[in-house]
This record gives structure tokens, sequence and C-alpha cells, in this order.
């Protein structure tokens, strides 16, 4: 959607920013909206007379008014679409615990099942096949979200595939109906996770992986075919990066700060940065391991951040804004 950014194959990230509305418990705790808002740029509203932030500007910010269907379109659509065109696909949601990632990349999932069934719906001179897979990356160990059975998976390196995700459930998927059912397993298998340990989902990462395939017998009668990924990809709380709890003072030991999340903040930056910062570590967590070949190179990434309107949490929404700057 911004054609005037693409560099061939060097694509940008497209980074936006979503705020959502003061939650019940903040307007009753008489918190105030710190950020103002327009269509491509936030800036604090300096409530405290401190230090002002921003503005930032990014290819779109949504604020509190705008749908799940406004953030899709444009701050999702290109980039999940060109999957069904065989080029590798990642859309993450990036933001503190609470700041809508979940509720974001439902809808985003909602959108993106419609738009691409739409899609082989009118193309109906190309034959398409989509495979199904889920996991989630918690303290390093990969889980599947369809069968919980087997425990821990591990991760292989295929002279051919790269990086694989040993004996993952794979499953073929019969139509729209299908895939928004394999959606809905995999959100309750994340709340049964849940309710064993409580801040669970504030530190773990959800991959839902789609593989697209699709065939096309060219006039020629030779048969031109596109194998893509796309990854909807829920992420650990952006809390988790930092060393230091919310009043500064250091966390104790190591054992709260993300591997994952802090590998791919730093694949993040050193692709915005260009191939000049050379070496990417993608090796360095489960989460880039298995990301790597929809993350960098000829992949397309779409990076929304969500934050929190509300005053009291403008410390992380800085952060956030920060890390979202430095993506893009
Ligand atoms: P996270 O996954 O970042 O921890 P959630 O997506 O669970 O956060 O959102 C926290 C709460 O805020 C949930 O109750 C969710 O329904 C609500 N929420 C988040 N974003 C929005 C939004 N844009 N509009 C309305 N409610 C939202
Ligand atoms: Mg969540």
């Amino acid at each position: 959607c911004t054609p005037s950014r693409s560099r061939g194959h060097d694509e940008k990230i497209l980074v936006t920013v979503r705020v959502r509305p003061l939650s019940t418990r903040e307007q009753a705790a008489y918190d105030l909206i710190a950020w103002e808002i327009d269509e491509h740029t936030i800036v604090s509203k300096n409530l405290n007379h401190d230090r002002p932030t921003g503005p930032y500007t990014f290819d779109r910010v949504f604020d509190q008014r705008s749908t799940t269907r406004n953030v899709y379109n444009e701050g999702a659509r290109d980039v999940a679409l060109s999957a069904l065109s065989g080029i590798n696909a990642t859309i993450f949601a990036y933001g503190q615990t609470s700041s809508g990632k979940t509720y974001t990349m439902k809808g985003i999932a909602e959108n993106a099942i419609q738009d691409i069934y739409h899609h082989i719906q009118i193309a109906p001179e190309r034959e398409f096949a989509l495979k199904f897979s889920a996991l989630e990356i918690y303290n390093e160990t990969v889980v599947d979200l369809l069968n919980r059975e087997p425990g821990p998976l591990r991760l292989l390196d295929d002279p051919e595939k790269g990086t694989i995700v040993d004996k993952l459930t794979e499953e073929t998927v019969k139509d729209d109906k299908h895939l928004r059912n394999l959606f809905s397993i995999c959100e309750a298998q994340r709340q049964v996770g849940e309710t064993a340990l409580n801040d669970k989902s504030s530190r773990s990462h959800q991959i839902i992986k789609l593989t697209i395939e699709s065939s096309l017998r060219e006039n020629s009668g030779r048969i031109k075919s596109f194998i893509a990924s796309l990854n909807l990809v829920d992420l650990a709380g952006s809390e988790r990066t930092s060393q230091t709890n919310a009043d500064g003072t250091r966390l104790k030991e190591g054992s709260h700060i993300n591997r994952s999340l802090l590998t791919l903040t730093t694949v993040i930056r050193k692709l915005s940065g260009g191939r000049k910062n050379g070496h990417i570590p993608y090796r360095d967590s489960k989460l880039t391991r298995i990301l790597q070949p929809a993350l960098g190179g000829n992949a397309r990434t779409a990076i929304i951040c969500t934050i929190s309107p509300a005053l009291s949490h403008v410390e992380q929404s800085r952060n956030t804004l920060s890390f979202a700057t430095s993506a893009k």
C-alpha cells in the first residue's frame, strides 16, 4: 500500500501502531489518555510535565475508534496476500501485556481468512492447497497447539528446508469453515495452558502458519506453481525485553528475560538497518530460527505495535514506540 517505499527485494517492514480504548478498569481509576494521535503520528500530551515524547511517525497510527478491519486493510492486507503469490509473509503483534495483541491478531486472522478465500474464489484458473500448523514457544520450549500430547518438540536442521519443527502437526485445510475451526482450536488450547500458569500468555509466543500452494496452467500447457507461508505471530508481552521492573529496579536473575523476544527485536532492528549491518542472529532463539524463511530476504513483514492509551502505562508505551521506530 506504500509502493513508493518499495525497494525491490529489500522491502521495508510495514510498521503501524494501534492504540486501544481505555479499559473499564483504567476508566474506573480515572486514568487519563496520554497520547494525541493522527493518521501517521503519535505524540505524548505531556500530562506529567516531564520530557515530551514524540512525535513519532509511522506508516499508519490507528486510534481508539479504528476497527480491526481498518487495521487489517492498512496494516496487514498487502503482506498477507503476498503469500498467495509465492512470497513468504509474517505479521506480528508487538506490545506490553494487555495492550491488545491477541485482540488484534484475532481480527487480523478473521479478515485474512475471508480475504484469502475471496481471492481463491475469484481465481478459478488457479488451484490452491492450504495447510495449517500452530505452535507456542514458552521458555524456549516449543509445543504443538494442535496436539499437546507429545510434549516439547525439537527443531531440526534440514539441508534443503532449513529449520523444521520435528513432528509438528500439519492439517490440510478443507475450506474456510475448517480453517476458522482450526483457529478456534488453537485459541482454546492456549487457554488450557493458561489456567496452569497464570501469566503464561504474557510470556509465550504463538505462531500460526498457513502454507499456501497454488498452481496455474499457462497457455503453453506448462504448470507454474507457487508456495509460500503466511505466519501470524502473537508475541509475548514486550515488558519482557526489559531488564528492569516498572519501578526501575533490576529484575532478579535473568529468568524474566525472554530470549526469543530479545533476539527478535535485534533481528528486526538489523533487518531494517539494511544489509550493511552484517550478521543477523536468527539462530540465537527458537522464534527467530522458526521464522527465518519468512523474515528478511524476499519475505514481507508487517508489525502492528499495540499500546494502551493510559497515562499509567506511558513508560511501556514509550518503549513500544521506540522499538517501532527502530523497526521501520
Ligand atoms: P494482550 O494480548 O496484548 O495481552 P489483549 O488482546 O488480551 O491484550 O487485550 C486486553 C483487553 O483489552 C482484552 O479484554 C481485549 O478484549 C481488550 N481490547 C484490546 N484491544 C481492544 C480494542 N482495540 N478495542 C476494544 N477492546 C480491546
Ligand atoms: Mg495476549
